[in-house]
């Protein structure tokens, strides 16, 4: 550095301005910017899972990657056909009130809490009593057993999302997936669930989630992905609301609350209440894809195994009109990865490297509707199970400030976290693992798929430390923004910021595609068993 700044003061200033910068990008955020705008552009309505403003984002990107030159890979050249079942809750036939000695107090499905019809996949009308189980979580590995001694048989359980502070965030984020957490639960004969949305772990106000309330949910078709069989129904509290479950058990919310903001353990016991629900459930099938492309490998004992880099081209479609809005375009979620892929596929045509390993694009569907399209792709893959080495997972990467931080969800798990570390310092940036384990993040996108088939993998986005300006900035776009109809292209976004992250990512596929060894899970990794056998 120093040589070069002499050289630069002696002999070619105009030379030195270029060497001082970020290092040599393949890119300039315009034709990322160009394929964000077609995404999140209003015709595409928001591109729910489907319907035809999907299908249209769907057939541009496929357009892409045959431009760029890649290969289909999918069942159906390149689409991956995913069959789905959607569930609508019919709210006017519906109800739900605290019952105690025969007096029932309605609660409001705008106000108190709703139904989630991700967890209530038929209709159910029952009276249950309920027991408070804390954070509801059994983790033998730190000998954390919340269901112990309690009586559940018949039970409805009512919980605080959350974990207590000595479990490390990846085995938390683990055992709070539904299909984890409602193991335990239903062993110990419980039937429905009651979730109290953690105040201080909240992304989106309460105003903003219940509004949204009514919008359908989808699940994989096919017994196979069922994770959450016996399951009567679940229903979502407002912390604002949630004194009124507890009203004669001699405990109040706000005790509950005060210690799951310092993630505290919680006490156990039983309601005084029942609760009485009734649901109206309609069914309907849906047809929707994932987009496959390969770039092939070199390398004649390496091309057989694959790398893939994914991100997820459906977003939630239309909703409730916030100030007169109701698209929700998703430039950022995700319309910000698919361009991504896309403009990574073109990249590595203009500019050719010899890799050795191939190279899955994948935009899957149905990620808002709980990571199904790639649950589908990690199940039944396109190329062999064994043969994907890593998951490169770009989602709502947010250049929204300049790029100085990279976040490294599963920096510390597989060589694969270490590697990207490796590069981002490389670049001059900083990588850090996530400074807000609270929010689940690694097991809130597609990566987590393939984690649970034992692939290792990361996803990564433009970070910031705790205590800055830009903590602040990234509070506002998830309070505001996210999931909201104001993602979309109108918003600020940094250019030279997206464009680093994008050098950044060729780095790590290329290196990640060329390295002699695949990745390993770290040996103390929680996320390694998957890989086990
Ligand atoms: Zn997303």
């Amino acid at each position: 550095m120093k040589k070069l700044l002499m050289a630069c003061l002696l002999l070619v200033p105009a030379l030195c301005v270029l060497a001082q910068q970020t290092p040599v990008s393949h890119f300039d955020g315009s034709s990322w910017w160009a394929h964000v705008k077609f995404l999140a552009d209003d015709s595409l309505e928001g591109r729910d899972t489907g319907s035809d403003g999907l299908r249209k984002a769907q057939a541009y990107a496929v357009e892409q990657f045959k431009k760029a030159g890649l290969e289909p890979a999918g069942a159906d050249g390149f689409y991956q056909p995913v069959s789905l079942l959607q569930f609508e809750l019919d709210e006017s036939k519906s109800s739900l009130a605290l019952v105690k000695n025969g007096e029932r107090k309605p609660l409001s499905f705008a106000d108190d809490a709703y139904f989630s019809t991700r967890s209530t996949r038929e209709s159910v009308k029952l009276t249950a009593p309920m027991v408070f189980v804390g954070y509801g979580l059994k983790i033998p590995e730190k000998n954390l057993d919340e269901l112990a001694g309690l009586d559940l048989k018949g039970k409805i359980v009512v919980y605080l999302a959350g974990s207590p502070a000595d479990i490390p965030t990846a085995l938390a984020s683990h055992y709070q997936t539904a299909g984890e957490r409602w193991k335990s639960l239903r062993a110990a004969g419980a039937i429905g669930v009651i979730a109290v949305l953690n105040p201080a772990s909240m992304d989106i106000p309460w105003s903003r989630i219940s509004l949204n309330r009514n919008h359908p949910s989808m699940d994989l078709a096919g017994e196979e992905f069922n994770e959450t069989r016996g399951l009567q129904f679940g229903v979502i509290f407002n912390p604002a609301s949630a004194e009124s479950l507890f009203t004669g058990s001699g405990h109040t919310f706000a005790e509950i609350a005060a210690l799951g903001k310092d993630r505290k353990p919680l006490p156990h016991f039983a309601l005084a209440q029942s609760l009485q629900a009734e649901a109206v459930v309609l069914t309907e099938k849906v047809e929707s894809a994932n987009l496959v492309g390969k770039l092939p490998g070199s390398d004649p004992a390496l091309k057989d195994e694959y790398v893939v880099l994914s991100a997820h081209i459906d977003h939630i479609g239309i909703g409730a009109p916030i100030n007169g809005d109701k698209i929700y375009n998703g430039a950022m979620d995700d319309g910000s990865g698919s361009a991504l892929v896309m403009d990574m596929a073109a990249s590595l045509q203009a500019h050719p490297e010899k890799l050795r390993r191939s190279v899955i694009f994948l935009l899957v569907t149905a990620e808002e509707k709980g990571l199904l399209g790639s649950k589908y792709f990690a199940a039944h893959p396109t190329v062999p199970a064994k043969s994907i080495v890593a998951d490169i997972n770009v989602d709502m990467f947010l250049p929204i400030v300049p790029l100085k931080i990279l976040k490294i969800e599963g920096l510390e798990e597989s060589d694969l976290g270490s590697n990207a570390a490796k590069i981002a310092q490389s670049m001059g940036i900083k990588p850090i693992a996530d400074p807000e384990p609270l929010r689940n993040a690694f097991i809130r996108s597609d990566q987590y798929s393939f984690i649970k088939k034992g692939v290792p993998a990361v996803k990564i986005d433009v970070g910031f430390e705790l205590g800055t300006p830009e903590q602040k900035i990234f509070k506002e776009w998830l309070t505001n923004s996210y999931h909201a109809p104001s993602d979309d292209v109108n918003q600020p976004v940094d250019l030279q910021s997206a464009a680093t992250y994008e050098e950044f990512t060729r780095r790590l596929l290329i290196e990640t595609a060329n390295d002699p060894a695949r990745p390993h899970w770290k040996s103390d990794s929680f996320f390694r068993r998957y890989a086990a056998d």
